[in-house]
C-alpha cells in the first residue's frame, strides 16, 4: 500500500534494522523500544489489523511469533516476553499496518503493560455470553 511505513520497511524499500526475514515477514527492531530488543513482526502483504489479516498469515505470524520468543530468550538473556498486538486507535495502535509486538522482559525493567483487575457481574456474564452466542 502506498504511504505505509510498515509496506516500505517489511518490503525493504527503507531500511531497517533486521532480525528476520522469510518470504511473507519481515522482523525488525522498533525504533522506540519499551525494552532491549523490544522488535515487532511485519506481514509482507498489507493488513491495516488483525480484522484484515488473511487466516494463513495469522497462523504463520503465531508461529514466528514463538520462533522469535524462543531464540530471542536464548540470544538476549531475558527474563520472560510479551507478545503484544494493538487493533484499533482505542487499542493503542499508531500504525496502521499489522505487526506483532516481541517485547523480552527482564526482572525490575518497568515496562507498563498491566490494568487494574476489574469485576464481571452475573448480569454482564450473561449478556456477554449471549451475544456471542447469538
Ligand atoms: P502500535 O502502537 O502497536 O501501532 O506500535 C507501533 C510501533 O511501531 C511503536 O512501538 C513504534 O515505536 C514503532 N515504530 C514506528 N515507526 C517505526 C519505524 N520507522 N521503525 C521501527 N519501529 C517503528
Ligand atoms: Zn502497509
Amino acid at each position: 500500500m502506498e504511504n505505509c511505513i510498515f509496506c516500505k520497511i517489511a518490503g525493504g524499500e527503507i531500511p531497517a534494522a533486521t532480525l528476520y526475514e522469510d518470504e511473507d515477514f519481515r522482523v525488525i527492531l522498533d525504533l522506540g523500544p519499551a525494552s532491549k530488543g523490544h522488535a515487532l513482526i511485519l506481514p509482507k502483504v498489507h493488513a491495516a489489523n488483525i480484522y484484515e489479516l488473511p487466516d494463513e498469515l495469522a497462523g504463520k505470524a503465531m508461529i514466528l511469533a514463538k520462533k522469535m520468543a524462543c531464540r530471542m530468550t536464548e540470544a538476549l538473556k531475558c527474563d520472560g516476553f510479551n507478545i503484544v498486538q494493538n487493533n484499533g486507535e482505542t487499542a493503542g495502535q499508531t500504525v496502521f499496518h499489522f505487526h506483532m509486538h516481541l517485547i523480552p522482559r527482564y526482572k525490575g525493567d518497568g515496562v507498563g503493560l498491566s490494568w487494574t483487575p476489574g469485576t464481571l457481574s452475573e448480569d454482564e456474564r450473561e449478556e456477554i455470553l449471549a451475544k456471542m452466542r447469538a
